[in-house]
C-alpha cells in the first residue's frame, strides 16, 4: 500500500521592530538576562499594555507579500496557560478575529536526487490559512549542572503565526516553503530570518495516508524545529514512523512529539487527550487593530519586488540558470550586489561566477556578509572587464581580487603598481618566442616528428618568462604557426 504524507507548518517570526509590542522596551537580542523589562512585559498587575503601531505595520507588510487578505478589524485576545518564561500567565494573540488570512504563494521546489541535488524543481501554489500577532515568551535555560533559570528579555517581542493549510506533500516541499517565507520576510527587511538564534521558529504537523484518498490523517506535531535540516529530518522519519504504525495494523493518536537529533527520531512529549484549553477571551486593555483601506494601499505600494520574482528576472534578464539565481536572491543584498557589477559591464555570467567563487570563498573565511564586504561592487565590475578585454589572464586577477579585497584598492591601481597587464603585444612574443624555439632544437624537432604534446611545454617557457602575463590564446596562436611552419 502506497501512503503519502501530508504536512502543514506553523512559522513564527520575530519582527525586528525596536521596541517590543506592548511596552517600549528594547527588543535588542544578546543583552544582559532581565535588562530588557518593564511592569508590562513582567505581567505586573495594573500595567497597561499599548499596541506598537511599527509591529502592525510590518505585520501587515508580510501578510500583503504573502498574498493574504489583511482584515480591516482584528482582534488580542488571552490566551492563558502557565509557564515560568510567561509571567502574565497569558499570551496576547489573536484568536477569532487574525490580522490576516486566506493567503498563498507561489514556491519553486522540487525533489532531492540520491546525490542531494534538488531536482525537477515546478512551481507550486501552498496556502496560508492566517497569520496573527502576539507576544513572545521569555526563554528558560535549564543547567545541566541543576537549576533552572529564566531570562525575560524576549518577553513581549513581537512575532507573527504563520499558518499553513496542509499543503506539503513531501519534506522537501515544506522546507522549500519555509525558505520562500524566510527570504520574503528578510527581503521586507522584517525579520533576520536567524533560526538559531530563535528569531525564525516552526512546528511541523504531520500525517500520512493513502495514496488518492481524500480524508486527512491523524495529525502529529513536531515542536521546535530550529533548522532546515532539522525540519527534514524530523519530518522524513515521522512519516516513515506513522507509515509503519499503520501497515503494522495500529492506530495513530494525536501527540506533540520533539525531534531528538542526538538520536535521530522524534519522541513523545505530551498527548493530545491532555490538550490544554486555553480559555480564550478578548483582552479587555486593548483596542481592536483598525486598518484602513488607505493604510494598506499605502503599505502595499511600499513592498519591493520579492526574491521569487527577482529571480525569474535575473534568469530572463542575464540568461542564468533558475538554481544558479537561487543562490543570487539568497539575500537582497547580495542580489543588489550583482545587478550593479552587471550594471557597471561586466557580463553577467562572469559576474556570477566571480560573486559564487572567489568574492564569496573570501568572505567566508571572515564569516562576513555582503554587505561587509571591503569591495564595491563597481570595483569587482572592472576587475571583471579587465579580464574580458585581455588586459589580465583570469589567473592574475584571482589574485588581484584576494589584494582589492586586503587592501582595499581599486583592480587598476594594483595592476599598474604590479605591473601585472597581460601581454598582448603579439611582435614582442613573437620575438620571445623565436629565441625560446632556437634554444629548443631538439624538442622542436621532436615536435615536428609527431610529439604535439610538447606545445604545452613551449606555452610554459613563455608563461614562466612573462611571470603568467602573456596573453595563452596568443601565445599558443604564435607558437602553433611557428612549429607548425617547417
Ligand atoms: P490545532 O488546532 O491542533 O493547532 P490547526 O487546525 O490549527 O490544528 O492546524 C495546525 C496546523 O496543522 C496547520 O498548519 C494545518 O495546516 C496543519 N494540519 C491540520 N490538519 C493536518 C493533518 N491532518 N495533517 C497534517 N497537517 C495538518
Ligand atoms: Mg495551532
Ligand atoms: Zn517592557
Amino acid at each position: 500500500m502506497n501512503y503519502e504524507a501530508v504536512i502543514g507548518l506553523e512559522v513564527h517570526a520575530q519582527l525586528r521592530t525596536r521596541s517590543k509590542i506592548f511596552c517600549a522596551c528594547s527588543t535588542s537580542f544578546g543583552d544582559p538576562p532581565n535588562t530588557n523589562t518593564c511592569p508590562v512585559c513582567l505581567g505586573m498587575p495594573g500595567a497597561l499594555p499599548v499596541l506598537n503601531r511599527q509591529a502592525v505595520a510590518m505585520a501587515a507588510r508580510a501578510a500583503l507579500a504573502l498574498g493574504c487578505r489583511v482584515s480591516s478589524r482584528s482582534l488580542f485576545a488571552r490566551k492563558n496557560y502557565f509557564y515560568p518564561d510567561l509571567p502574565k500567565g497569558y499570551q496576547i494573540s489573536q484568536y477569532d478575529l487574525p490580522l490576516a488570512g486566506s493567503g498563498q504563494v507561489e514556491v519553486w521546489t522540487g525533489k532531492r536526487d540520491s546525490s542531494g541535488q534538488i531536482v525537477d524543481r515546478v512551481h507550486k501554489t501552498f496556502r496560508i490559512h492566517r497569520i496573527h500577532l502576539e507576544d513572545d515568551a521569555g526563554k528558560s535555560i535549564h543547567s545541566p549542572a541543576g537549576g533552572s533559570y529564566v531570562n525575560l528579555n524576549r518577553t513581549g517581542v513581537p512575532l507573527i503565526e504563520i499558518v499553513s493549510e496542509p499543503d506539503f506533500r513531501s519534506s522537501q516541499e515544506a522546507h522549500d516553503y519555509l525558505e520562500h517565507l524566510r527570504r520574503t520576510l528578510m527581503y521586507l527587511g522584517i525579520c533576520d530570518g536567524n533560526m538559531e538564534e530563535g528569531s525564525l521558529r516552526c512546528d511541523a504537523n504531520v500525517s500520512v495516508r493513502l495514496r488518492g484518498e481524500k480524508r486527512l490523517g491523524t495529525k502529529l506535531e513536531i515542536k521546535n524545529l530550529n533548522s532546515f535540516r532539522f525540519l527534514q529530518k524530523a519530518l522524513d522519519y515521522e512519516a516513515q514512523r506513522q507509515i509503519e504504525v499503520l501497515r503494522s495494523g495500529g492506530v495513530l493518536e494525536q501527540q506533540t512529539r520533539l525531534w531528538d537529533e542526538e538520536n535521530g527520531r522524534t519522541v513523545l512529549m505530551r498527548s493530545k487527550e491532555e490538550a490544554q484549553d486555553y480559555r480564550y477571551f478578548p483582552d479587555p486593555d486593548l483596542l481592536p487593530v483598525l486598518i484602513s483601506q488607505q493604510a494598506l494601499q499605502e503599505l502595499q505600494s511600499g513592498i519591493p519586488e520579492l526574491p521569487e520574482s527577482r529571480r525569474r528576472r535575473l534568469c530572463q534578464e542575464h540568461g542564468l540558470e533558475g538554481e544558479e539565481a537561487l543562490l543570487l536572491v539568497q539575500s537582497r543584498a547580495f542580489a543588489d550586489y550583482f545587478e550593479t557589477v552587471v550594471r557597471q559591464g561586466a557580463k553577467p555570467r562572469a559576474a556570477y561566477n566571480w560573486m559564487m567563487g572567489e568574492l564569496t570563498r573570501l568572505l567566508k573565511a571572515d564569516r562576513r556578509e555582503i554587505d561587509q564586504c571591503p569591495i564595491p561592487p563597481q570595483d569587482l565590475s572592472q576587475l571583471i572587464r579587465m579580464v574580458d578585454n585581455h588586459s589580465i589572464s583570469g589567473k592574475i586577477a584571482k589574485g588581484v581580487l584576494e589584494k582589492m579585497y586586503r587592501e582595499g584598492k581599486d583592480a587598476e591601481a594594483i595592476v599598474e603598481q604590479e605591473g601585472l597587464r597581460q601581454i598582448s603585444d603579439s611582435a614582442a612574443l613573437e620575438e620571445m618566442i623565436d629565441t625560446i624555439l632556437s634554444a629548443e632544437i631538439a624538442k622542436v624537432e621532436a615536435y615536428r616528428n609527431g610529439k604535439t604534446g610538447l606545445l604545452g611545454f613551449f606555452v610554459g617557457q613563455v608563461m614562466r618568462q612573462t611571470r603568467g602575463q602573456a596573453n595563452p590564446q596568443l601565445v599558443n596562436r604564435i607558437l602553433k604557426e611557428k612549429l607548425d611552419q617547417s
